[in-house]
């Protein structure tokens, strides 16, 4: 883009040695010549010209970024994707300089109406800077699924109230035939101040408080909206929540969020799964984690049981002979699906949690102590 771009002296016409006193005057020169206000057969590829123009004397009038374009160029001295920015030109007070020259020039001598170049340029750079259109708000809400259904993955429909541009005002917020024109600005949604010093006369452009820059004022507001130009409406939106979420993850549904202002595109919608916690397993990772009370001597004989999974099936769990209580033993492939790895699935372990009995009868009583002495015996 930049090997496209024009040579900045060029663009002046100018020597790459000219004195700042030269390229002030070659500004001067070209921006009376440029202006749109004054070149009305072409004011489109004047406007251009006269961006063209200020860009360069933007960077030649400043020592520093001279001194970097001189050495680097263009890149030197990138004004950002969107090109040269008028908001962010800082010879501001050279334009007023030679403007105020520009109109003793052409004999307007300070008194300049409506549509002037000044003026224009003024107008210009507020429209340039205000009217940008912004993305509306993001809305969150939250969603709380058990783990069964983060394990299987689920769909649930939610409902979001949404804010949007009202469709009976269509967002202008008055009544039909409720609007009347801005009597403080006429109807231009700006006000212009003027202030003389001296020799110099300053205009200064700003948005009508009255109308806030709309131009019109609200005399009857809309019933639907109160005024305000944007509803909330109830929204139902299905939403998927894919196997394997995580407690705490954000599902984000884009262009769901707000309305958008002066055409923005709309907020983003971010749903936060809840996972509820559940009584019999407990997620570490991808793994799930059950404690399944065992008798001692199901672990002293070894057995096999039957435990429950996520999915809500069984499996046979085999216990070998003289298995130590809180052993864990790992079923694979029955944990949860991986959020990552749609084809990576977690493993069930199994805690074996021995259960003392508390009440005995006589005869567990005398068969315990008879098990108990013949214990001591072989060790
Ligand atoms: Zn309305
Ligand atoms: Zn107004």
């Amino acid at each position: 883009m930049s090997s496209r771009k024009k040579d900045y002296y060029e663009i002046l016409g100018v020597s790459r040695d000219a004195s700042q006193e030269e390229i002030k005057r070659a500004f001067r020169r070209l921006a009376k010549k440029y202006h749109p206000d004054l070149n009305k057969d072409n004011p489109k590829e004047a406007e251009e010209k006269f961006k063209e123009i200020s860009e360069a004397y933007e960077v030649l009038s400043d020592p520093e970024k001279r001194a970097a374009y001189d050495r680097y160029g263009h890149e030197a001295v990138d004004f950002g994707p969107g090109g040269f920015d008028w908001s962010k030109f800082t010879r501001f007070s050279d334009i007023e300089d030679i403007f105020g020259d520009f109109f003793r020039d052409f004999g307007f001598d300070f008194g300049f109406g409506r549509g002037s170049l000044f003026e224009d340029f003024i107008r210009w750079r507020e429209r340039e800077r205000g009217e940008a259109a912004r993305k509306g708000a993001d809305v969150y809400c939250e969603v709380e699924i058990s783990l069964e259904e983060a394990a299987r993955g689920v769909e649930r429909d939610i409902e979001v109230l949404k804010e949007e541009v009202c469709d009976v005002c269509g967002g202008s917020g008055a009544a039909p035939g409720g609007l009347r024109t801005c009597p403080t600005c006429g109807g231009t949604g700006q006000l212009r101040r003027e202030q003389h010093y001296g020799f110099s006369h300053f205009i200064s452009i700003t948005q009508c408080p009255n109308c806030r820059g709309s131009g019109n004022i609200v005399e009857r507001r809309c019933d639907v909206c109160g005024g305000s130009g944007r509803r909330e409406r109830r929204k139902r939106i299905r939403i998927h929540i894919p196997a394997g979420v995580m407690d705490g993850m954000h599902l984000k549904i884009a262009g769901e969020g707000a309305a958008g202002t002066s055409g923005g595109p709309p907020g983003d919608l971010f749903v936060v799964v809840k996972v509820r916690e559940d009584p019999h397993f407990k997620r570490i990772g991808d793994d799930l984690i059950c404690e399944v009370p065992v008798r001692f001597a199901q672990l002293a004989l070894g057995d096999e049981i039957r435990v429950r999974t996520i999915d809500g099936d069984h499996v046979h769990v085999k216990i070998p002979p003289g298995t130590d209580p809180d052993s864990v033993i790992r079923v694979k492939r029955k944990g949860m699906p991986s959020i990552k790895n749609p084809r990576h699935r977690g493993d069930m372990l199994v805690k074996l949690k021995m259960r003392v009995p508390k009440k005995l009868s006589r005869r567990q009583k005398e068969l315990l102590r008879a098990f108990d002495s013949e214990e001591q015996q072989h060790h």
